[in-house]
């Protein structure tokens, strides 16, 4: 293993992955598989009230679903002596003072400023209060929060995706990193991590720009080298909205739900944004060794179910009825062989399947606005059994002969009256499905 390269995956248990959450993690996941590196996913489960343990096992099964295999794993909320011992090195070299301003005179500070046209910055209030004044606000029972002093210089960075970063720290709030409750917000635990677990190259959504330059601060203020950073664009969905965990519909899990495979997942989210194209790959090998972060465009990466539902129907198409036999019991289908080869190339998802079922099956609804006079005369001409796959063509060429209809004036009522639909799988291999009797009522019926 590579230990100049390690990686990390680092969602919130405070939901479901969307499909941009798991866009991270695959690229985090690539690069280590590329240089032969580590990945790890680590939980940011400080905040206790949000955090589920049913998220976190969701995570797990997602990530395994979608073969982003970690190596390690652990939970922020295990680390809190490091995090604490941190804090107080950070509080040694006077980078961290007590703060006791409520939300209420935050907010009226932050709209004074806003009306004077000023950057809404915290105006650093408490760093001016002395000892005494600290001890006689504790001893009135006020709990401090604490926030980290920022240098106020410019923090200058190399991104893989971006190029230089500048970040102007003056423009930027001294951020809290530990509450009134004694619990961290998202800065400081982030950066005691990545040091400890030797992180080389921090991959994340560019919401994150402003964090890095707070938590390039923080390394420097420990002593410890800067990881690599490389900010990708953020996944957007058809409207140019971004996902949200909120939505239950763009998750992973409802995704896996609907049936779609992994690997036609994974390819579009790898495709968008690069050179890579869009198609389906079944090695992540493959997908790493063609990956390059520093092709990754910095436009906003747009997210198409249409291309996702493309990817998968070929993905499906090409796998045996034996390859799928586990998932269609999973799903209750009663199919065999014959009707896979015959459906498989009409559908985009494994549930869409459950719509041919019915059809081969039946019954189905009548198509009312059929010519019954032409129904009355194909159902004469319908050969008599046995059935075999030539029956459809005998049948045509009498239908042709008596009707001199051809082309669509002669296909899609056929196969209306047959399926209800206006277009299917092969009709001479769909008739032997649905049976002599079945076609025969059907027809009658239109
Ligand atoms: N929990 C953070 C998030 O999901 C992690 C960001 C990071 O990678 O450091 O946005």
């Amino acid at each position: 293993m590579n230990k100049k390269f390690i990686t990390r995956f680092a969602p919130s248990p405070t939901g479901l992955l969307h499909i941009g959450n798991i866009r991270t993690a695959l690229i985090n996941y690539l690069l280590a598989l590329k240089e032969d590196g580590k990945f790890i996913l680590r939980i940011d489960d400080t905040d206790k009230e949000r955090s589920k343990d049913e998220f976190i096992n969701q995570i797990k099964q997602d990530l395994e679903w979608l073969e982003i295999y970690f190596q390690e794993i652990f939970k922020q909320s295990e680390r809190l002596a490091r995090y604490n011992e941190n804090f107080e090195k950070l509080k040694e070299k006077g980078l961290i003072y007590p703060c006791f301003e409520d939300p209420e005179e935050l907010e009226r500070k932050r709209k004074r400023l806003i009306e004077r046209r000023k950057p809404p910055v915290y105006d650093r209030a408490a760093l001016n209060l002395s000892q005494i004044e600290i001890a006689k606000l504790i001893d009135k029972g006020k709990k401090p929060y604490w926030r980290f002093k920022l240098s106020s210089k410019r923090v200058i960075f190399n991104d893989l995706v971006r190029g230089e970063v500048r970040v102007e720290t003056s423009a930027q709030s001294d951020p809290v990193i530990k509450r009134e409750d004694g619990g961290y917000l998202y800065n400081l635990p982030s950066v005691v991590d990545d040091i400890d677990m030797g992180i080389t190259h921090v991959v994340r959504g560019e919401d994150h720009v402003t964090n890095s330059a707070i938590q390039v601060e923080m390394f420097q203020a420990l002593d410890k080298p800067v990881p690599i950073f490389a900010h990708h664009p953020l996944l957007v969905n058809e409207n140019g909205e971004p996902f949200s965990k909120r939505n239950a519909a763009s998750s992973v899990k409802s995704l896996r739900e609907k049936y779609l495979n992994p690997i036609a997942i994974n390819s579009l989210n790898i495709s968008i944004g690069t050179s890579i194209d869009l198609r389906p790959i079944y090695s992540m090998k493959e997908m790493a060794e063609n990956f390059d972060i520093g092709a990754l465009g910095r436009a906003p990466a747009r997210y198409s179910e249409k291309q996702l539902l493309k990817l998968n129907s070929m993905i499906v198409s090409s796998l045996s009825f034996l390859q799928l036999s586990d998932d269609f019991k999973e799903l209750g289908y009663d199919i065999n062989e014959d009707i896979w080869e015959c459906i498989k190339n009409n559908i985009e998802t494994l549930t869409e399947v459950k719509e041919w079922l019915k059809i081969i099956k039946g019954p189905i609804k009548n198509d009312n606005k059929l010519d019954s006079e032409f129904m009355r005369i194909v159902e004469k001409l319908l050969p008599e059994e046995p059935w075999d796959e030539t029956t459809w063509e005998k049948w045509i060429s009498k239908i042709k002969e008596r009707t001199k209809k051809i082309g669509k004036d002669l296909f899609l009522p056929l196969r209306r009256a047959i399926t209800g639909k206006s277009n299917g799988p092969e009709l001479n291999k769909l008739i032997i499905l649905i049976g002599y009797k079945e076609i025969r009522n059907r027809l009658k019926n239109n």
